[in-house]
């Protein structure tokens, strides 16, 4: 019986656990780090948070929910759903909250993961999982004077629930997808709001409904429907993946669509062109937002353009020495995307820990595995993400790939099973090679890439095309030990 743990309840390590159970395994342990299941879902209670990829595909295959209240489901409800499959599929007891992972080493001899906790305890494994993904760690931008501020600041992904912003003078650094959901939402209460924007993003709209009790009803009672309806999703998101090629076509005509949107909300020329990107759509994240456009033409509302060069007890100050006094600073800047599994220390066969075997910069076999970690595999690892479609839809081909590894293990009694250095090799050159003829790959900064500009974060096909070179391991890749 192999002994596997998992790092992180959130939707890749539930997804984990869920399929084990499935498959009739018992012998698992999640260590989570807060007090309960949902990760980033979690974490991220800001006001308007949700997915931007409608709940019937970010959602899991085999755990359906006919229920979704609107196509694109806020925080609250998808929460609620992770919650509902935790319990149903009775990872209660299989999971330890509170509990941090703090570091993992390799013991060659025994073919086993050493496990410390960050209380001080050790724990012992046979297969160790990564559910930690890529979006788990905020980032705090190194602006000089920040710890200098007197008012109240936070970063979006820990928002201060607590902190009553109406009537105050209130500015956001940054302008991602989190900082568009939270903008149109707060902007209406608080006296003056001041986004600071380094660079402009290309926003699309999002046309939100909610589901009428008939088509519930129906979700509920035809699982075709329910079916046909998550292939249509698919299918569409993934057309978008055409006009991420460097040399597409479709491009100018989605660029001159999303221009005609902005042109709609925003009268004011001299805004316009603050909003106007100067890179490629899709290059960053294309932010999905009805609202973002309207909240900016707010009287309370304005942008700024011009850089931060430092804070202030009372505010910011910009290029030219302008003052911005405000209260508050919501800080919108994101998370350490390119660091993968910088909160805990992995360490391999030969000594190396992943933070070394990744100095420049995090790639593995097929987002899965690394040569030199055996018996150790990554869920939402290098090069999984995706710029349009349903990560969710990733995370299950990596994991029906792991349980076919695990399978593999048991029936043939093996204790240890690395990836070849070659075979990874291979596999990232074709990779980076197939990189250079996206529009990540335009010149602009984006958190897809790493300070030297390698793209580590992103999968260079269709999300179709992973799911099938996922299908089953290729054993000759592997070294396989008893
Ligand atoms: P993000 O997309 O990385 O945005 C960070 C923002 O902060 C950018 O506007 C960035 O500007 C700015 N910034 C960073 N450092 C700065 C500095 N030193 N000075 C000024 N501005 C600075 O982060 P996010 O909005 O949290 O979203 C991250 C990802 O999380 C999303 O792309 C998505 O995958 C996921 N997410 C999804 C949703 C959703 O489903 N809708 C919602 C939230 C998050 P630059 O653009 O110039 O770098």
């Amino acid at each position: 019986m192999l002994r596997i743990a998992i790092i992180g309840a959130g939707v890749a390590g539930l997804c984990m656990a869920m399929r084990l159970k499935r498959a009739g395994i018992d012998s698992f342990t999640i260590y989570e780090k807060s007090a309960g299941v949902g990760g980033t879902w979690r974490d991220n209670i800001y006001p308007g948070c949700a997915c931007d990829t409608p709940s019937h595909l970010y959602s899991f295959s085999f755990a359906p929910n006919p229920d979704w209240s609107r196509i694109w489901a806020e925080q609250p409800e998808i929460l609620a759903y992770l919650e509902r499959c935790a319990e149903t599929h009775g990872l209660g007891p299989h999971t330890r909250f509170n509990t941090a992972v703090a570091a993992a080493r390799f013991d060659s001899r025994n073919h086993r993961w050493s496990i410390l906790l960050a209380n001080g305890e050790e724990a012992e494994a046979d297969i160790l999982i990564s559910g930690l993904g890529q979006l788990n760690v905020p980032a705090w931008p190194e602006i000089e004077g920040r710890e200098d501020f007197g008012g109240t600041a936070f970063h979006s992904a820990r928002w201060r629930e607590d902190h009553d912003m109406t009537g105050l003078d209130v500015a956001v650094i940054g302008n991602g997808a989190s900082a568009t959901q939270f903008i149109p939402r707060i902007a209406p209460r608080v006296k003056s709001l001041t986004i600071f924007q380094r660079s402009a993003n290309w926003v699309a709209p999002k046309p939100d409904a909610p589901y009428t009790r008939a088509q519930k009803t129906l979700f509920a009672a035809s699982p075709w429907r329910r079916k046909l309806h998550r292939l249509a999703i698919f299918l569409r998101f993934e057309l978008r993946f055409a006009s991420f090629f460097k040399k597409s076509l479709l491009r100018p005509a989605f660029e001159k669509q999303l221009g005609v949107f902005m042109k709609h909300h925003v009268k004011d020329p001299a805004l316009r062109a603050a909003l106007s990107p100067d890179y490629p759509a899709g290059c960053k994240r294309v932010l999905l937002a009805s609202d973002y456009y309207p909240a900016l033409t707010l009287p309370n509302v304005r942008v700024v353009s011009d850089p931060i060069e430092r804070i202030v007890a009372d505010g910011l100050v910009t290029r030219g020495g302008a003052h911005h006094r405000v209260d508050t600073i919501i800080y919108g800047t994101g998370f350490r995307s390119t660091e993968f599994l910088t909160p805990v220390e992995i360490t391999g066969t030969d000594g190396t820990t992943l933070n070394e075997a990744w100095r420049e910069g995090a790639h593995a076999h097929r987002g899965v595995t690394v040569a030199g970690f055996p018996n150790f595999f990554m869920l939402y690892g290098p090069n999984t993400n995706l710029g349009h479609a349903s990560i969710i839809f990733m995370i299950e081909a990596q994991v029906r790939y792991i349980l076919r590894c695990l399978r593999r293990m048991r029936r043939k009694g093996l204790s240890f099973m690395d990836v070849k250095p070659w075979a990874m090799e291979r596999y990232n050159r074709r990779l980076q090679r197939q990189l250079k003829g996206m529009v990540w790959d335009s010149g602009c900064g984006s958190w897809y890439k790493n300070a030297a500009g390698r793209i580590t974060n992103n999968w260079p096909r269709f999300a179709f095309q992973y799911a099938l070179a996922m299908r089953r391991p290729r054993w000759r890749e592997y070294d396989l030990r008893r």
